[in-house]
């Protein structure tokens, strides 16, 4: 099942489901129960929203082995995790800003991970249990920044740099599936989940032995090699083969 957050002219946020280009809405929590309405509202004609709001947003560098080499990055023995925040976030179709502290911003494609059920210390074989779907996400950097500073934070944070949606795909094996990124119809990153350093489930079992994983955060699993600059007028697409199309176009934050 694909599941949405979504408005209307005349209502407030809710969750709903696609069915081809059909949308409904769902009615109660996708995380505990709900029930699916009938799917009467065309996909054209709602706003879709990001799909959850995370607590928090974990992501994991360098865990394909040749987007570490193109950095010129050892591969880490242990997942390497940083955080980006909540205000990042823009849904499918939104702007990505450009700011002016960089003149280096680049695309990241990757396949995100929703968490479905609180936990902690999570077992690899138990880690299917927490997780609600997957999604597409851009982990959008300012690339200058990052390796000026040392520290993510900055090179990471700006808002509109966690786009990510349309929907989570409840339905869905991470294994095998092949991830792209194309930058006005040019392909730039095409690369299968296959090759990640570490799985999705050794990456639920790390996460959560540090911190508590909460309904509806949201884990970026890392990028292929192949990531590059974004300008003005770019309309960059990150796909993923099972889910769909996160399209997003760019452009330059207005001065203030
Ligand atoms: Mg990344």
């Amino acid at each position: 099942m694909r599941i949405i957050r979504y408005q209307t002219a005349s209502e407030t946020a809710t969750y709903g489901w696609v069915i081809e280009e059909k949308v409904g809405k769902i009615e109660g929590s996708p995380f505990t129960q709900f029930t699916r309405g009938e799917a009467s509202n065309l996909l054209e004609d709602i706003k879709l929203l990001p799909p959850v709001l995370p607590s928090k947003i974990i992501c994991v560098g360098r865990n394909y082995v040749a987007h570490a080499k193109e950095h010129d990055a050892e591969v880490p023995e242990v997942p390497l995790i940083f955080l980006k925040p909540p205000s990042s976030i823009i849904a499918h179709g939104e702007t990505i800003l450009l700011p002016p502290q960089s003149q280096q911003v680049e695309h990241e494609a990757e396949l995100a991970v929703v968490v479905g059920k609180t936990g902690r210390w999570i077992q690899p074989e138990e880690a299917k249990d927490y997780i609600l779907g997957f999604t597409i996400a851009n982990d959008v950097t300012a690339r200058d920044l990052q390796f000026r500073d040392g520290q993510w934070t900055r090179g990471k944070g700006f808002d509109t740099f966690c786009p990510f949606g349309p929907w989570i795909e409840t339905d869905f094996d991470p294994a095998d599936a092949v991830v792209t990124c194309h930058v006005n119809e040019d392909i730039r990153q095409m690369a299968s989940t296959r090759d990640m350093v570490f799985n999705v489930k050794q990456l639920l079992a790390y996460v959560s032995s540090v911190m508590t994983l909460s309904p509806g955060d949201l884990l970026l699993t890392g990028t292929p090699a192949g990531v590059g600059t974004l300008k003005d007028g770019d309309i960059v697409e990150v796909s993923i083969e099972g889910i769909g199309i996160l399209r997003n176009p760019v452009a330059t934050e207005p001065s203030h």
